[in-house]
């Protein structure tokens, strides 16, 4: 699992809404990193207790002299770190189109995509004429078998379920290639639920006013997008798309259950889906997808797979053909004129998050290098923006997280000897990438036009399909990485037992190779420790040392933890960010307990990496209070109301004020600012969650 939210850049749905960058505007206001080392006093509100609310305590003052730009729907230090990260990758985009260099090197491929998305005039001069081979395609359907091979057509490799957590594509299945879980040696396809744009099932069958108004909304966009690409009676065949992704939605798994790894491991033959899944003509599917010789495939959510499945036999094939027509248009929106990328953003930038103002073009052309060319610009950017230096002090930070968890380990009374000794072997045999990768993807079969900015995408989507098919059966590269140097966020690879951590996080306020030790374990030493522990909670006790699926818990220690983390689901379930909404607990208890087990680490190898010494103190704060503190500015944040509330809906990762409230679970936390019984955070030693 990822550190953070990530967007989802594997539709243009996504890219064009994803806001995942702060404007230069927002970055200046909050303090410049490269002028302090260490904690932003300046962002702290000190009227407030530390035990009251420790989220305004640290970021109080930032807080109250920031305002979310209109084009954003929220604003925090990854916000603001991805701000940096653009400019610099607007800034290689730059270099590379000033460099005349040859046909088909990465440098002229990075400058005709960012230029050829740039030229909205030749975008608006094409109209629609890109899209008209393909709604040509959608409109010669004439029977089952032409339906699914159009269905086939469409899959892509746009989910990533154990990495990177997108459990969500518009077309009717997404595809993951990834280790097996039998057999982590090599690559096999997963296949995932699917068929939605709206983001998850709540949108659709969630029964409060707001959702309601949402759907009133969706309505009317979805008519409006068939209005646009010309289709005649556009409000009925909206009406018709919505049942059908209405009928889709009560199908899907929610998100709460779809990390259970148990449910996810079920391997079908080829002829599996036709017993076991009838309805769509499955062969003539997988042909069409390229997949024709595949006889595996692991079925991540089986019980909505079959249900889709009937649905492409019980649901008239005018209304497939108008779905296919409504997603097609909705997932190429950005690169479509003007009129199209105004309608999308009206709905899935304003009425969904509340953002007011589409960003500059130049950061979503930014945000298309980054998705369709991510390694080429990381390689350029890691050369440029992390040196040696920064990459070895990184790294005796991780050894000395390592080390402090192989102690936690070793002095864990609820853990059997021989789940010890696994849990050891996993820290051992642990890959962990810092700054970038030991290699870099070859893009040298990705056809990029500067006069074609449709085309680049939907070759984009392909390029990144048929490679991810070519892997299929390959032997795996366990030091592959599935994030770019230049992305703001940090990743667990369980199938290959490995985590990376991009240079773009290992920046200011997060690591400073000039600020003191307790700012650099509290804040990115928290998110190190972070993404270890999902090596072995519930999610990695599912996985052993080489990768494989494994049980190797004892029925004893998964009722001990399963008792600490139903304590640990109703303290996030007790938090409302708005009345009536509570934090689901159960949804991101696995996020929750790696902040748990991430701090605690940290705050061990803080103090290892003290040898003994006492911390210095620094603007009046004692080391255990700089090491919280740099903590608690991990969070800080604002968020539009709706933006938090699709983010308590369809996240895994609690929101930000009460990722930071992980401290009331800390005994040194409340030693170290002196927060008494009474005070709001307050709890007794009983209530507090202990798990590693
Ligand atoms: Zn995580």
């Amino acid at each position: 699992m990822s550190f953070a939210s990530s967007c989802s850049f594997a539709v243009l749905a996504a890219f064009a809404l994803a806001a995942p960058v702060a404007t230069a505007q927002a970055a200046a206001a909050a303090t410049n990193p490269t002028e302090t080392h260490g904690i932003a006093v300046a962002n702290m509100d000190p009227s407030v207790k530390p035990g009251d609310n420790f989220y305004l305590y640290a970021n109080g003052g930032w807080i109250a002299r920031t305002e979310i730009p209109a084009d954003r729907a929220g604003l925090g230090v990854f916000t603001i770190l991805g701000d940096r990260s653009n400019k610099n990758v607007a800034a290689i985009i730059e270099e590379a189109a000033k460099s005349s260099a040859p046909a088909g090197s990465s440098a002229r491929k990075i400058a005709d995509l960012y230029n050829a998305f740039m030229d909205e005039q030749h975008i608006d001069s094409l109209g629609l004429k890109p899209l008209q081979p393909h709604l040509a395609a959608i409109a010669a359907i004439h029977s089952q078998r032409d339906l699914a091979v159009a269905l086939g057509q469409t899959l892509r490799a746009d989910v990533d379920l154990l990495n990177n957590a997108v459990f969500s594509t518009p077309n009717l299945f997404g595809l993951w290639v990834a280790p097996g879980f039998q057999d982590s040696e090599h690559y096999i396809p997963y296949l995932l639920q699917g068929g939605l744009e709206m983001p998850s099932r709540s949108y659709y069958l969630d029964g409060s006013d707001r959702m309601k108004e949402i759907r009133a909304k969706y309505a009317t966009h979805v008519a409006a997008m068939l209005r646009l690409a010309g289709f005649d009676d556009a409000d009925a065949r909206a009406a018709r798309v919505i049942a059908l992704e209405h009928a889709i939605a009560e199908q899907h798994i929610p998100l709460a259950d779809i990390e259970d790894i148990s449910k996810a491991n079920n391997l079908w033959t080829r002829a599996d889906f036709t017993a076991k899944a009838p309805g769509l003509d499955w062969f003539a599917y997988f042909d069409a997808a390229g997949l024709g010789s595949q006889q595996q495939f692991m079925v991540w959510t089986p019980t909505a797979l079959t249900a889709e499945s009937a649905l492409v036999a019980s649901t008239s094939i005018d209304t497939w053909k108008d779905w296919l027509a409504y997603h097609l248009i909705e997932n190429y929106a950005a690169v479509l004129p003007h009129d199209v990328a105004a309608e999308q953003f009206s709905f899935f930038g304003t009425a969904m998050s509340g953002v007011t103002q589409q960003q500059p073009r130049w950061r979503l052309g930014v945000g298309m290098v980054n998705a369709y060319l991510g390694d080429a610009v990381g390689q350029i950017y890691a050369q440029k923006y992390f040196s040696p230096q920064a990459k070895a002090q990184a790294q005796a930070m991780v050894a000395n997280l390592i080390a402090a968890y192989h102690k936690r380990l070793a002095a864990l009374p609820w853990l059997a000897d021989s789940t010890r000794a696994e849990a050891q072997a996993k820290l051992d045999t642990l890959y962990i990438g810092i700054g970038y990768p030991d290699h870099w993807m070859d893009y040298s079969s990705y056809e990029v036009r500067p006069d074609d900015a449709f085309g680049n995408a939907w070759r984009a989507g392909l390029w990144k399909y048929h490679y991810w098919l070519a892997r299929i059966g390959q032997p795996v590269d366990r030091k592959a990485w599935t994030m770019e140097p230049q992305t703001v966020n940090a990743v667990n690879l369980p199938l290959q037992n490995a985590l990376s951590f991009p240079a773009a996080i290992l920046q200011p306020p997060f690591f400073d190779p000039q600020a003191p030790a307790a700012a650099n374990y509290g804040a990115i030493g928290a998110i190190i420790g972070h993404e270890i522990s999902h090596t072995f909670d519930a999610e990695g006790s599912a996985f052993d040392s080489k990768g494989r699926v494994r049980n190797w818990w004892t029925p004893a220690d998964h009722a001990h933890f399963e008792e600490q983390a139903e304590k640990l689901e109703k303290q996030y379930d007790a938090y409302e960010p708005f009345p009536g909404l509570h934090v689901n607990g159960k949804q991101t208890i696995d996020e929750n307990i790696a902040d748990l087990g991430g701090i605690s680490a940290a705050y061990d190898a803080y103090h290892a990496s003290l040898g003994g010494k006492e911390a210095p103190v620094e603007d009046g704060f004692a080391g255990d209070q700089q090491f919280y503190i740099a903590f608690g500015q991990d969070w800080g944040s604002k968020a539009r109301e709706a933006a938090l509330r699709r983010q308590v809906l369809t996240d895994a990762h609690s929101p930000a004020q009460f990722r930071c409230d992980t401290v009331r679970n800390a005994d040194a936390w409340y030693k170290a600012f002196n927060v008494q019984p009474g005070q709001t955070l307050y709890l007794p030693e009983d209530e507090r969650v202990r798990i590693w």
